[in-house]
C-alpha cells in the first residue's frame, strides 16, 4: 500500500485561524492513524499577500498544540525546499511542459484589456469561447510572441481547458462531485511578472512531487479540485492524483455563515490559536494560548467540530483521537463554533491537571502579578479548595486572593444584612473559642465553632454568614473551615478582630 503522506499547506498571509487550525489537526490525525507522515509546506506564491511574521506564527501555533510534523518548513526532509517561492526552477519545467504539449499558452492581454472585454461581452470568462478573441500565443504568430517576450513584455500562461468534458472528483467526504469543464476558465498558472506560478500550479505539482497521498483542506478549495484534476492529467499523472477531502466550514455561533476573525472581536473569544499583533496596524488579535487555554482542550474541541465517534465520550487525548479518527465520521455539513463549549472543555482539563502541576503554575502568576512568595505546600491547598470553580488558572486569583491578604473592606451590601448589634459581641466569643482549638484543623475548628452555636442557640445561618464576612470580606469562597485552616489561627483570629474593630 502506498504510504500515507499529508500536508498541511498555508499562505502566510496572516496569522492562522482557528478553522485552519482544524484543518491542520485533522491531518495530523488521519496520518498518524496510518503511521503516515505530515508535512508543513509554505506556499507564499502570492508575493503582494505576504505577512512577515506569519510562518513563524504557524509552526509556533503547531507545536503548541501538539501537531507534530514530520517533514516541511522548519523541519527539512527529502523534498526541501518547502516554501514555494524557493522552488521556482521547479515550477518553470512544468510550465514549458505544459506549453511544448499545447495544454497551455502564453497570454498578453493588459489588465485594462481584460477590463475591457469584461464590458463588452456578459458574463466574460477566459476560456474557449473567448480566447480566440484576446492577445495570446493561439491568436498571434511564433513570431510575434517571441518578440514580445524579447522586448521584455510581461505575460501569464494560462491552462488551455477542453470545454464539455466531464470531470468527476471522488471526494471523501462530500462524495461524488461532477462538473461540466466548460465552467472553468482558463486559469493563470504562471505571471512572468514576478517568474512565480499561481497557487493553482504549485499546489499540484507540489502535491506530486512530494508523494501526497491525502489532500485534506477546507470546504473553500473545493471549487479548485476539477482545475487540479486536470492538471494532473495534463502533466501525465493522473494515475498518482492524491485523494480529495474537503472539510465543511466552522460557523458563525449565531446565525450563518462562515466564522470569521471579526466574530470573534464582535462576540469576545478568540479565532486565533495564539495571541497575534498585526505587523502593520499594530492591532492585537487574541489567541487561545494568551487566553489561558491548555492546548489539549483546543485539540479536543476543534477535532469535535466537524467529527464525532460515534460514541457519547467527549474527553479525547489526543492518542485516543488518532486512533479513533476516519474521514468517513467527518461531517457533510458545518460545524457551529460553540465557545460555552471551549470554556467547559477547559474546565474539564483543568480538573485532570494535578494540583502540584497547577500549584507550580499559579505560583509563576502571584510572583509575577502580585509580587506574592508562598509556599507551595499552601498554594497545593489553596488549589484543592478552589479548582472546580474555574476555567482558567487566569480565574484562581478571584477565587483565592483573601487567602494571601486581609482585603480589610467588607462588602457593603452584605454588611447591611448580616452584621447585627449582636455580631460584635459572638465574634468575640468566637475569637475565644478558636483560640482554645488546639489542633487548627477543618475538621476540629468546625466541630468547635459549631457547638459552640448550638449551644449557645445562635442561628446557625446567621453567625456563620458574620463569620465568612470577617474572614473573607464578601459572602463567597470555599467552606469556610477549609479557608481558616489555611490561613492558620493567628490570621484567623487577627481577621476577626480586624472586622470588630472595622464595623463595630
Ligand atoms: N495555500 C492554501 C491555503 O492557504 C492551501 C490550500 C490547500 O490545502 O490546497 O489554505
Amino acid at each position: 500500500m502506498k504510504k500515507i503522506r499529508v500536508r498541511f499547506a498555508p499562505s502566510p498571509t496572516g496569522p492562522l485561524h482557528i478553522g485552519g487550525v482544524r484543518t491542520a489537526l485533522y491531518n495530523y490525525l488521519f496520518a498518524k492513524k496510518h503511521d503516515g507522515e505530515m508535512l508543513l509546506r509554505i506556499e507564499d506564491t502570492d508575493s503582494a499577500r505576504f505577512v512577515p511574521g506569519a510562518e513563524d506564527y504557524i509552526i509556533e501555533s503547531l507545536e503548541w498544540l501538539g501537531i507534530k510534523i514530520d517533514e516541511g518548513v522548519g523541519y527539512g526532509g527529502d523534498h526541501a525546499p518547502y516554501r514555494q517561492s524557493e522552488r521556482k526552477a521547479i515550477y518553470r519545467r512544468y510550465v514549458d511542459q505544459l506549453l511544448n504539449n499545447g495544454l497551455a499558452y502564453i497570454a498578453f492581454d493588459t489588465p485594462s484589456e481584460l477590463e475591457q472585454k469584461r464590458n463588452e461581452i456578459p458574463n466574460f470568462q477566459y476560456d474557449a469561447s473567448t480566447r480566440e478573441l484576446m492577445h495570446n500565443s493561439l491568436t498571434m504568430s511564433k513570431h510575434d510572441v517571441s518578440k514580445r517576450i524579447e522586448r521584455g513584455e510581461q505575460y501569464v500562461v494560462r491552462i488551455k481547458i477542453e470545454p464539455d468534458q466531464e470531470i468527476k472528483i471522488n471526494d471523501l467526504v462530500r462524495g461524488e462531485v461532477i462538473i461540466n469543464s466548460s465552467v472553468l476558465d482558463d486559469k493563470v498558472l504562471f505571471k512572468s511578472s514576478d517568474n512565480l506560478p499561481t497557487y493553482h500550479l504549485a499546489n499540484v505539482v507540489d502535491d506530486y512531487l512530494m508523494k501526497i497521498s491525502h489532500v485534506i483542506r477546507g470546504e473553500e478549495w473545493l471549487p479548485s479540485a476539477p482545475l487540479h484534476l486536470l492538471l494532473y492529467r495534463y502533466l501525465g499523472w493522473e494515475n498518482e492524483m492524491p485523494a480529495f477531502a474537503h472539510l465543511s466550514l466552522l460557523l458563525k455561533p449565531d446565525g450563518n455563515g462562515k466564522l470569521s476573525k471579526r466574530d470573534g472581536d464582535r462576540l469576545g473569544f478568540p479565532v486565533f490559536p495564539l495571541d497575534w499583533k498585526d505587523p502593520k496596524s499594530g492591532e492585537i488579535f487574541s489567541g487561545y494560548r494568551e487566553a489561558g487555554y491548555f492546548p489539549e482542550a483546543v485539540v479536543n474541541f476543534l477535532a469535535l467540530l466537524g467529527w464525532n465517534s460515534g460514541t457519547e465520550q467527549e474527553l479525547f487525548s489526543i492518542q485516543e483521537l488518532v486512533s479513533l479518527f476516519s474521514l468517513e465520521r467527518v461531517s457533510k455539513s458545518g460545524a457551529k463554533f460553540d465557545y460555552e463549549k471551549a470554556k467547559w472543555f477547559n474546565h474539564k482539563y483543568l480538573q485532570l491537571r494535578s494540583n502540584e502541576e497547577l500549584a507550580e503554575i499559579y505560583q509563576q502568576y502571584l510572583v509575577v502579578e502580585k509580587d506574592i512568595i508562598e509556599d507551595t505546600e499552601k498554594i497545593i491547598k489553596i488549589i484543592s479548595l478552589i479548582k472546580e470553580r474555574v476555567n482558567f488558572v487566569t480565574e484562581f486569583w478571584e477565587q483565592s486572593y483573601f487567602f494571601f491578604e486581609a482585603s480589610g473592606s467588607y462588602d457593603e451590601k452584605a454588611v447591611k444584612k448580616r452584621w447585627k448589634a449582636e455580631s460584635p459581641q459572638q465574634m468575640n466569643q468566637l475569637i475565644a473559642i478558636l483560640t482554645n482549638v488546639e489542633k487548627f484543623t477543618a475538621e476540629h475548628t468546625e466541630s468547635a465553632v459549631k457547638r459552640w452555636i448550638e449551644e449557645n442557640k445562635y442561628g446557625m445561618g446567621a453567625v456563620m454568614n458574620v463569620f465568612r464576612l470577617s474572614i473573607v470580606g464578601e459572602l463567597k469562597g470555599p467552606h469556610i473551615f477549609d479557608i481558616i485552616e489555611v490561613l492558620g489561627k493567628e490570621e484567623t483570629v487577627r481577621r476577626i478582630q480586624q472586622a470588630i474593630n472595622t464595623l463595630q
